[in-house]
């Protein structure tokens, strides 16, 4: 009998990782604690190699086709002006294409939405999974994909093993194509445009739409405000329109009003009026804070964590996702090579607990100017 194989988080990470085991033999199950889904709240994302090899592992390779092309890159200054030009076109594949795709290949039954995880227990032959709804699922292995915020990762590392805020948050806008003005769209559009500032910096480029679009008119509008807080600063704009101080990120509507305000004022103080009409464009803005995590293990026992659940990266690396690629790979060749369990699993933390920390190690390269 093939082993049971039970992945908590139903996002990039686990869907990589629950088609290629699937694939393989195992019996997989994937629970994701959002009740509507995640289709339609992606942006885009930088294809690495582990992106392709994926895509071309699954038989789905024109998926690296579908993304809006950016033709050059450019800098402005604070009045507007176009300052330095770079000729390099770069595509950023829609991140909504690529976790409908996959969604698409696990069977219905599979995929269970609503269903989130609140505690592990460790048997001596699996794990038992608590959920929220009060069910529970034995496997006899346990994957832990739930990202940042992991609800498996203490029963690898224990409670206090957690990510380290690096003293900066992004500001993040998706705005419909055509709600961008004019004047602003001349300027940003099919473009990887950057305004640098001290201690903060903006950079927007074209997304597809939530269903995928490429078409002129359905697109949408990426943009991502580096801004530094203190802690205390990040207390308050991190507590959401309920009151709620939330851990690492505020999702669209959300955020409170007086903070909105705030941003679209400093947005027309500091930013060229492009990036300025931009942001004040957005009527949803969200806030993901940026942290560091590097654990001192991927696996205890029969549970493993992979992708954002086992090493945070800044996303400066623009890696979050051929990370979770490269683990998935490692995740099925360990398992699928040695009818060991245990043994797979050291296999598996042997090859990727490098990979990750070398990662982590160069976002905090590139944050340096910032953090
Ligand atoms: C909606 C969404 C949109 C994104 N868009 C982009 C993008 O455009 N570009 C980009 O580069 N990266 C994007 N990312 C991030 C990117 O997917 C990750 O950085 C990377 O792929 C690693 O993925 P992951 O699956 O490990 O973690 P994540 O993508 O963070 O997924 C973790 C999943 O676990 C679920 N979860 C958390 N806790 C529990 C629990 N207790 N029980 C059950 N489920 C739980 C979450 O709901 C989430 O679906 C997005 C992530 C999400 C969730």
């Amino acid at each position: 009998m093939s082993a049971r194989i039970l992945i908590v988080g139903g996002s990039m990470g686990g869907l990589f990782a629950g088609v290629l085991l699937a694939r393989a033999g195992f019996d997989v199950t994937i629970t994701e604690r959002s009740v509507q889904g995640l289709e339609g709240r992606g942006a885009g994302l930088v294809a690495q190699r582990e992106v392709f090899d994926i895509l071309r592992e699954v038989g789905v390779e024109h998926v690296a086709q579908i993304g809006v092309e950016a033709r050059e890159r450019i800098y402005l200054d604070r009045a507007g002006t176009i300052i330095s030009r770079q000729p390099t076109p770069q595509t950023q594949l829609s991140w909504d294409v690529l976790f409908r795709t996959f969604r698409n290949l696990v069977p219905e039954g599979r995929y269970q939405t609503g269903r989130r995880a609140v505690a592990v227990v460790k048997e001596a032959d699996g794990v038992r999974v608590r959920y929220a709804d009060g069910g529970e699922e034995h496997a006899d292995v346990l994957i832990g994909a739930d990202g940042i915020g992991s609800a498996v990762r203490a029963s690898v590392v224990g409670p206090q093993s957690l990510p380290e805020y690096v003293g900066y948050a992004t500001w993040r806008g998706l705005v419909p194509e055509r709600e961008v003005p004019p004047a602003a769209a001349g300027q940003l559009f099919d473009r990887f445009a950057f305004y640098e500032m001290p201690g903060s910096h903006i950079l927007g480029y074209l997304v597809t739409g939530p269903d995928g679009s490429t078409a002129v008119g359905r697109r949408r509008y990426n943009w991502v405000w580096y801004r530094r807080y203190m802690r205390d600063e990040l207390d308050g704009v991190l507590t959401d329109i309920g009151g709620e101080r939330r851990s690492f990120s505020l999702a669209p509507g959300q955020m409170r009003p007086d903070i909105v305000a705030t941003m679209r004022a400093d947005a027309a103080r500091l930013l060229p009026p492009s990036f300025a009409a931009a942001v004040t464009a957005e009527p949803r803005p969200f806030i993901h804070a940026i942290f560091d995590y590097a654990p001192a293990h991927m696996v205890a026992g029969r549970v493993a964590l992979m992708g954002d659940a086992a090493f945070v990266a800044r996303p400066h690396t623009a890696m979050g996702v051929a990370k979770a690629a490269g683990d998935a790979f490692a995740l099925r060749n360990a398992l699928r090579a040695r009818p060991d369990i245990d043994a797979a699993l050291a296999a598996y933390e042997a090859e990727r607990a490098p990979v990750g920390r070398s990662i982590v190690a160069y976002g905090k390269r590139l944050g340096q100017s910032l953090g």
